[in-house]
Parts: structure tokens; sequence; C-alpha cells
């Protein structure tokens, strides 16, 4: 096989074949061009070992062939109930991801400037003596807020260590993009609208929609808003919507993407919508199925606060006191149209009042709407024509849209991707977004999007914070005053971090400890690093590979595992999915296990604060575990397995599926509340179409704040009321005005690449070498610009590239581009070039306004302006499979652990 003719189904069926070829001495640049089959065939026995992918959130169960002790191939392990057996190219990239000429093997200590990328081994006892000594003097000289950590996410299963890691050193100022910029907007809306429990959210590829992975779930349509899974989760979402379309009775599916993607190519409707406006296509479809009497008025009346009155001078719902009726101020009241007057809610409702759901009414003195009149008046000037103006659609399209949603003889679902969450209205959206799936009644029944199905019996990844901050150190969160809503994760506002890095403001901050791919790539106007960083004493990053962020802001890089030399446990419906350590190579060690020697180390130091992390009170949950087996014992915590016996079995069926799909929980009986139904998990029990717990967390933070003396903490309000509410707010970079960048930009994900990772693998770069700009053929000739060619793409933060991909596949005005980096830049004279010359996210923008509950920035829905490019800097940029050569998987013995991980 020649380098010009190795093809992407070569690399799909050869993978296995280059571990081997590898093993056996070859040399990399010769696996590239030929497999030997003749020494293929002379190894050893091989070893099947079950495992779990972890190059995307999906976690894939995979079975991991071994053969001299070297992973030779991975194939997909039919018994996971999501994948089948499936598995994606990232999985199958796991062998060069873990083979990996360019990993960081070892501890590193920066010997030249930042930037020059020089640098020198040194042991982990030295680099865990070097990190604890500066957190204790930072601690010591300017507070422990002085000190911010951060994380990567994409489903990260180390997210809740490095909370707690936070809560140990004792620093309020940890966080993670994900949390403003990807799923927490949907994943809170949903907490305070639908109630504690999970899963809750109408997140599909990432954390609901279980019921659509068996085909007799009887859904009939679905709405797909800005999610793809047949491109982002190829191997479980994708697989499932597969699935249930090729069902005898198929799935009608409506999509709402500016771009025309693989799930848009099936669906019966397609609309390719203006990004930044899906609040106003939400109001449009909520003012339409209220006009049109499409909702399930029984439920509604039933099971959401609609019929609750509220009061006009408290924003909330009108209680019994306020009233003047007998009861207390816990009372909820609704109105009686037989009496014509208010009266208190017998929970779960008064039998024989017919509440109206609409309608303003006079209580007490004041003129009190129901919460559906105000959803009501939201939406009052979204018409069809409207909504269709403004994001740029067919009216027509738009209701056939809605006709299939609203189907009285279908059963349907909207799923939410993370679009919404990328952009300032992303609370807003998901609230609007729930709304429509209260109106219809789509809750827990079978064929819905939002089920509680029976939790696993194991650990939950992203729970069980500590709580060892004090009220001091709670109020010094940055950010967290004005956007508590990220609270729910106990996490703080990323620009306001940075501000405090670069400004001093409110208090400087003074070191990083990070743990992540590469911050230049998924962070909004990413250049601003080039300001802040010189202001950091001391940068720490945890990660496998070097990147831009290595060379350019580092002081210390410390190694951490691949998947394919990690333990864990993942539930997956059903069942729960083990993964196991396959090998281990170099000095990698798994980071759980870092931050927890590094808080032994602080303590062992003198640090006061940390011995509290190990210790079950002060925690009031789980401690921290010391060691690899601490650790596996607490995730088989409820199995009753041991680790060896759950890794032999590899996927765990806990329940069957028909013990797992339990729908309609809310009619459970109560057990506090003999005789009553259980109800949602909000104050009211309730679904708060008239989002009240909106309020109150900006008012209060309840019911996410909380400290080592309160939970809740009240804390001060935020500069204004958050709104209970869908509304919809033209984006501060919008095409009706800018005519200097007139062009508006929206990023997405791809089937081969997994947010900041896997740019350094070579089979990968082969299928997509470099990020394509998709932009209309009407653009492309206005622009000058020819399909294949390189373009600039500019915003007013700064310029990048991308080739052009001329298509009618992207809505007229909109142009797209996957975000990306550039490693084989990073020895180059300007390493900044590693990640500026194809990244978008040096266009983004994380400048105010931001989404009042989690501080969003804009990722998308902003403007830009391009042009044909012929920069030098693009000659550099590897193309051609050749050029990927130094990547190729590089002979590597497996070695023993570095820390005793006891037993
Ligand atoms: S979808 Fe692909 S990358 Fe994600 S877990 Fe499954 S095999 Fe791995």
């Amino acid at each position: 096989m020649s380098q010009a003719t190795l093809t992407r189904r070569g690399f799909l069926k050869s993978s296995a074949a280059m571990g081997a070829v590898a093993a056996l001495g070859i040399s990399a640049a010769d696996s590239l061009t030929a497999v030997d089959p003749a020494h293929a065939d002379e190894a050893g026995e091989v070893k099947i070992i079950k495992t779990s992918c972890r190059a995307c959130i999906a976690s894939c169960a995979v079975l991991a062939h071994v053969r001299d002790g070297r992973v030779v191939k991975i194939e997909g392990n039919p018994e996971s109930p999501m994948s089948q057996g499936g598995v994606c190219a990232k999985g199958l990239a796991g062998i060069q991801a873990l083979y990996h000429p360019n990993r960081n093997k070892y501890p590193m200590r920066r010997v030249g400037e930042r930037g020059t990328n020089q640098w020198e081994r040194i042991s982990w006892a030295d680099a865990l003596t070097e990190v604890a000594t500066k957190i204790n003097e930072v601690s010591d000289k300017y507070g422990s807020e002085a000190i911010s950590v951060s994380t990567g996410g994409g489903g990260n299963p180390h997210f809740s260590n490095v909370k707690r890691f936070g809560e140990a050193i004792n620093t309020p100022n940890v966080w993670e993009p994900g949390c403003s910029q990807c799923y927490l907007p949907r994943m809170g809306a949903s907490l305070l609208a639908y109630g504690a429990g999970k899963p809750n959210n109408l997140s599909f590829s990432d954390s609901n929609g279980w019921d659509y992975y068996y085909t007799d779930s009887p859904v009939t349509s679905l709405v797909l808003w800005g999610t793809d899974p047949s491109n982002s989760s190829v191997a479980t979402g994708g697989r499932a919507l597969a699935e249930l379309r090729n069902r005898p009775e198929g799935l009608r599916t409506v999509v709402i993407d500016p771009r025309y993607t693989l799930d848009a190519a099936k669906a019966e409707v397609w609309l390719p919508i203006r990004p930044g406006t899906d609040a106003a296509l939400l109001l449009t479809w909520t003012r339409w199925i209220l006009e049109n009497e499409k909702y399930d008025e029984e439920f509604c009346r039933t099971w959401t606060n609609m019929p609750y009155l509220i009061n006009p001078e408290t924003r909330l719902t009108l209680k019994a006191t306020e009233a003047g009726l007998p009861g207390t101020d816990e009372d909820y009241v609704i109105w009686d149209p037989a009496s014509n007057a208010p009266v208190v809610v017998t929970y779960p409702f008064n039998e024989g009042v017919a509440a109206p759901l609409f309608g303003t009414f006079e209580v007490n003195g004041m003129q009190c709407p129901t919460g559906g009149q105000l959803l009501k008046e939201s939406c009052e000037e979204w018409t069809l024509e409207k909504g269709a103006e403004i994001c740029w659609l067919d009216a027509g399209q738009i209701e056939r849209a809605l006709e299939i949603y609203t189907d009285p003889n279908g059963q349907s679902g909207i799923m939410q991707g993370v679009c919404i969450d990328q952009y300032v209205q992303s609370q807003q959206c998901a609230l609007g977004a729930l709304n429509l799936e209260f109106l219809m009644g789509n809750v827990e029944k079978p064929g819905t999007m939002l089920q509680k199905f029976a939790p696993a019996p194991c650990k939950d990844q992203l729970g069980n914070t500590p709580r060892l901050l004090s009220k001091e150190k709670v109020m010094k969160r940055c950010g967290t005053i004005e956007h508590k809503g990220i609270l729910c994760w106990d996490m703080a506002h990323i620009p306001s971090v940075f501000k405090a890095m670069k400004d001093g403001d409110p208090y400087q901050i003074h070191m990083w400890i990070e743990r992540s791919g590469n911050k230049h790539v998924v962070l909004g106007n990413s250049s601003c690093l080039d300001e802040i960083v010189p202001k950091l004493d001391y940068v720490v990053q945890c990660f496998m590979y070097p990147t831009a962020f290595s060379v350019l802001c580092a002081d210390l890089l410390l190694p951490t595992t691949e998947w394919l030399e990690t333990n864990l446990t993942i539930p997956q419906l059903n069942t729960i999915v083990m993964r196991q350590a396959v090998t281990h190579l170099f000095e990698t060690v798994e980071e759980g296990i870092i931050w927890t020697q590094i808080v032994q180390k602080c303590a062992e130091l003198g640090n006061e604060h940390c011995p509290k992390a190990f210790d079950e009170a002060a925690c009031m949950t789980t401690p921290f575990y010391k060691n690899e087996y601490e650790k596996q014992k607490q995730h088989l915590n409820k199995l009753e397995m041991s680790w060896e016996d759950a890794c032999e079995q590899g996927v765990i069926q806990w329940a069957t599926p028909e013990e797992y799909r339990t729908y309609q929980t809310y009619l459970a009986e109560d057990p506090e509340n003999p005789g009553k139904p259980k109800g949602f998990g909000t104050p009211s029990k309730k679904l708060e179409v008239y989002c009240e717990s909106n309020i109150i967390l900006g008012r209060t933070g309840a019911p996410w704040s909380q400290c080592a003396e309160e939970a809740p903490l009240v804390l001060p309000p935020a500069s204004a009321d958050y709104e209970p509410l869908c509304y919809y707010q033209e984006p501060a970079e919008s095409p009706l005005t800018d005519t200097e960048y007139p062009l508006v930009l929206t990023e997405g994900r791809l089937p081969m690449y997994h947010h900041g990772t896997l740019r350094n693998i070579p089979y990968l770069r082969e299928i997509y070498p470099v990020p394509e700009m998709w932009i209309h053929p009407a653009d492309a000739e206005k622009y000058g610009i020819a399909d294949g060619q390189w373009v600039n793409i500019e915003s007013r933060r700064g310029k990048t590239h991308g080739m052009a991909h001329v298509t009618t596949a992207i809505a007229k005005g909109v142009v797209y581009q996957e975000r990306f980096w550039a490693p084989e830049l990073l020895d180059s004279d300007d390493p900044a070039q590693a990640y500026k010359v194809m990244n978008i996210n040096v266009l983004t923008k994380n400048d105010p306004p931001y989404n009042p509950e989690y501080g969003t920035y804009t990722l998308r829905g902003f403007q830009v302006k391009v042009s044909p490019s012929d920069d030098e800097i693009l000659d550099s940029v590897w193309v051609r499979p050749e050029q990927f050569q130094p990547w190729m998987p590089a002979p590597s013995d497996a070695t023993e652990d570095v820390f005793d991980y006891g037993a």
C-alpha cells in the first residue's frame, strides 16, 4: 500500500495490524507505508480484555486484544446495551493515542522561557513537592483563592475529583468550560423546572432519552434541535436513531440546524435556522401550540403550575397568606371559576375545580395572572411570519414541523444539542424547549425524552462534592453572585477568573493548575491568554500530550494516563460497563490519583486545610480516595462484587430492561406523604412552566449555594431578576445591523475528533486533515472564494483560517467551521501559531453580554468576514498522509505503576 493510497477504509481495517507491526520493531516510517502480513502472523497468543472506550463521553464497551503485552486491536463489545458492538473511528484510534510517540511520559519542568519548549525530566517525588510547596506558599501569602484550578469536559470522568481538589486546597476558583458553555445550562434549567433527580433533561447524546435505545419505544417522531447524533455520537445515539428509523413504522424527524447534517439529510423537515435565534423559534412554536390548542390541557392543569396565580408584586406564585385565604405562606392559590374566587391548592389538585390556565384575576386588591397567562403573553408577538423573518426560515416549513411534533396520533420529543448552550440565551432556550414538552405532556410516558429510569447502583461521576469551603471562601468565588447557575456544579465564572488573573480584580490570582488538553482551543477569544499568563507566577498542566498550552503557559507538566491505562465504572442504561487498565506506559498516572497525591503532599508540608479532604465527617459525603484500591471500592460500593469479578464480566446487568424502564415516577406514592403521589422534584411538586425557581436562584442562590457552615447559603441578589420564561434577545453582533462583518458564524463537532483531542492521531488527520469552512455558493461568489481554497476568517477579535467547502448544505449568510488546533507547529519559531492558525476560538467572544444565569459567552452566532488567503504559515500545515509519519505509534513496553496503589 503506498502512502498516496492509504485510505480511511485501510486504516479502519488495519489499525490492529499497525500495533503489531510497531511491536515487532518495524519503524514508524515503514508502518505508515506498509503492513507486513508475514510479521503480523508470527505474533504470539492474543488475550482479550473487556474494557470501555473514553475517546468521547459515550464510553462504548470494547474488547482490547493484547498480544505480547501490546494492544493490537480494538473492537466493539456486543454486550453493551448502547453501542451494541459498535465502535467509531475515535475509539479505534485508541491504539495510536496510547502508543503516540509524543506523549507526556514523565513529569517535566520548564527550563527555558515560557514559549521556548525546553524541559527537563524530574521525578514524581520532586514534582509533587514542587506543586505542593507552591500551593502552600501562595495560600499563605495571598490566600488560597489566589489559586485557580480548571479541567476539561466532554463527560470527563474526573470532573468531580477536580471539584474535590479545589475544596481540598481551599479555593473556590475551580472552573470548566462546559459549566457555562456546554450541558449545564440545559441541565440546570431542567433541575429548576422539572425538578431534582437524574437523568432529567433534553440532551440525548449526553444524558437522557434512554427510551430511544429500545426499538419497542412508541416514539413516532423526534425534533433534533441543534443536535446531530449520527455525526457526534455515531456508535450510540446515532446507532439508536438509525434503528428507530429502520423499524417498519419508521421515525419522522424534524432537524433544526443551519447545516444540512447527516440527520438533516434523513429528516422530513429541515429548518436551517439563523444561528443565535433559537429562542425566537421556540417562542413561535409556543404561540402556535397555544393558539391552535394543541397542548394537553388536563396534564397542564394537573401537573404544571400553569393554573397557579402569580403575585404581581413579588413575581412569585401567590401564597394563601398573600391572598388573604386560610393557609400558610407555602400554600399555592388557583382560581375557582365555579365560585369565581381564589382557592388554596389541595395537593395534588382540587377535585372538581377546573382552574383556568389563562387569565388575570383580582385577588386581595392585586391583578394576579396565572402562570399560563404569563406564558401566553411572553409569546404573543411571535407569529409564524415573525418567527420566519427573524430566524431566516419559511413560515410554511415551520408549520409543517409543528404538525409533525404535535401529531395527535403520534408520540414525539425534543432533543436539544450543545448549540443552545453556546451563546447568551442558553438558559432561555432550555426553558423554552422544556415548556414545549410540558405543554404537550411529553413527560415520563413511553416514547418521551424526559424520563427518570431507575438509577444505577454505582458511583455518580459528577456528584459527591465535599463541602469544605467556608462561607468566606464561597463569597470570593469569581463571578457567581451575578451568575448563580454555575453554583449547581460549584464552579467559578471563566471571564471573571480571567479578570482576576489579568487585572487583579477583585484580587490577584497567582497560580493555575490545569487538567485538560488545550485551553487555547476550547475557550472563547482564547488569544486573551497571551495577556493573562504572564501575570501568573506558576502554571501546572496535567495531560496525555504536550499542546500549545503546555508550550506557551506551563511551568510543570504532569503525565496522565490514556483510557487504555485507566480503571473506572460507567453506568449505561440497565448495566454498568467496566473500564479496566489494559496496559500502563511510562510514568503516566491516572489523574484522580494525581489530585490525591498533591493534597497529601500539601498536608505533609503543613497545609492545615488539606487533611479534611480525607475525613468523612468534614466532607459530609464521600472523602477523597487515597489510592487506586480505595477508588475501585468506592466505585463498586453498591454492587457487592470484587473489582476483579466485575472486570471479568465487563458489562454487568443490574436490572432487566423492564425493571429499568420506570415510567411516570411522579405518580408513585410519596413515602413521606402516604396516599399522595410523589410529584416532581420542584418545591410545588409541579412542573414549573412559569419557572419561579429561576427567579429565586437569582435572588438567593437557592437551591445550589452551599458552604461548610450553611446549606443553602443565602447569597446577595444578582443585579437583575433572572426571568422565569423564555424571551428573545437579538445577538450583540447581528447580521441585521453589521455591515463590516456580514456573515454569521456557527461551529460544530466532527465524528473523528472529540472536543480539543485527537488531532494528533495520524489516521484521523488523514481522514480530515484541516478544518473546512462551509459557505453557501452565493456567498462564496460574492467574496471571491473557490471550493478547496484556503480562506481567512476574521472577527473583531482575531483572524484564523479554514479550507473553503462551498456547499448548499449551509444556510445563506452563515459560515461554519469546526474548532481546531495545529500541534505540528509546536516546534516552530512562533509556537503561538499552533493554536492560532486554524482555531475558530481566536474569533469567538468572551466579553459581555453574558447569559444572566450561567454567564455563558458567545461561541456561536457572532459576525465574521471571509476572504481568500495566501498566508505563508499555511504552507507549514500538515495535509498529506506522509507528513504525519512522526506521529505513528512507537514501540514502548508496559511499565510498573508509579505509586503504590494499596491492596
Ligand atoms: S462513540 Fe466512539 S469515541 Fe465515543 S466511546 Fe464509543 S467508540 Fe469511543
